[in-house]
């Protein structure tokens, strides 16, 4: 068995502005082909592929046309998650066409009961549809509050992938995971691998010593001369993840957190993105091949033996 790990996971939705509110009536999948074709050019270079999979695409008629002929031409290389949209999944506690507010678009702001029903619904959905009761977990916008780790443990998951470190969303309500560094944890009994995040820069001793412990940039950030050192060496946050990011800084951060001691890595990127215009990543064709390009640039450069599904059967 490899020392080292890499998953990719695709948080497998529907299509919808992202910024134009949340409400159940966003549900279209329509790339479902362009998603196939993207996988396949993966598959080809090596690829295993984890889809978090959420309610609007498993109840659509393109995205079970989807899972059917992936499930037939990769048994092997494919598994399936949850993803939680709680907007999209039933118990709907609002009309279609209502947006709710953005706080309750994490599911880990719902009330107990409220989320473990959803999430309920969707395992059973995504059993119903894929054949196989989900294990794996990512919720939706990386929402996971007090109650969630338990519900998991309850409806028997056992690997949670929604922490990502370093990033903060209480600004709208949502998680902050400020505190959080990249080591795996557990928590209810639910084993939490990181949606790898961190920073890199100019010297990799610095960029290692910013990813074992979050207070060590927040000591920086607190007076101008520590701002400006950052910026001289060129100190940035990055996600594993080619929507926005480029092979070369994917790489510094994977080669950093490997250094750190980060054994598991996952690789994450939206569904959506795989057609033009239907994410915030493909908005025009010049972001669009930039993200195909480096989506594969990156995952060439990754070892065959080293990418590996969540649950590794080896
Ligand atoms: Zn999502």
């Amino acid at each position: 068995m490899n020392e080292v790990k890499l998953s990719i996971v695709i948080h497998t939705e529907e299509e919808f502005d992202w910024s134009g509110g949340f409400s159940a009536k966003n549900n279209q999948v329509t790339h479902a082909k362009e998603l196939f074709a993207m996988c396949e050019d993966m598959f080809a270079i090596g690829c295993k592929i984890t889809f978090a999979l959420d309610y609007a695409f498993v109840d659509s008629e393109q995205g079970q046309w989807f899972i059917e002929r992936i499930k037939k031409q990769y048994p092997n290389d494919i598994e399936f998650a949850a993803h939680l949209h709680p907007w999209v999944t039933p118990p709907l506690q609002h009309e279609d066409n209502e947006f709710i507010e953005e706080r309750l678009s994490y599911p880990g702001n719902l009330s107990r009961e409220i989320e473990y029903n959803k999430l309920s619904v969707l395992t059973e959905k995504i059993t119903e549809v894929t054949g196989v009761r989900p294990v794996v977990y990512l919720a939706g916008r990386y929402g996971v509050g007090q109650n969630t780790h338990e519900i998991l443990s309850s409806l028997g998951y056992s690997i949670d992938l929604s922490i990502t470190p370093f990033t903060d969303y209480s600004y709208q309500d949502g998680p902050d995971f400020s505190d959080y560094d990249n080591l795996p944890q557990t928590i209810s009994g639910v084993t939490c691998l990181t949606h790898n995040a961190g920073y890199i820069s100019r010297l990799d001793g610095f960029s290692d010593w910013l990813n074992v412990a979050p207070q060590n940039l927040q000591r920086f950030n607190k007076n101008i001369f520590g701002k400006v050192l950052l910026k001289l060496l060129g100190v940035q946050r990055v996600r594993l993840s080619a929507e926005g990011f480029s092979p070369k800084q994917m790489d510094l951060l994977f080669q950093s957190l490997s250094r750190v001691g980060v054994k598991h890595f996952i690789y994450s990127f939206h569904s959506s993105t795989s057609k033009l215009n239907c994410s915030p990543y493909s908005k025009n064709e010049k972001t669009h091949t930039h993200f195909l390009t480096n989506n594969l640039a990156f995952l060439k450069s990754i070892p065959n033996s080293v990418k590996s599904l969540v649950i590794d059967e080896s």
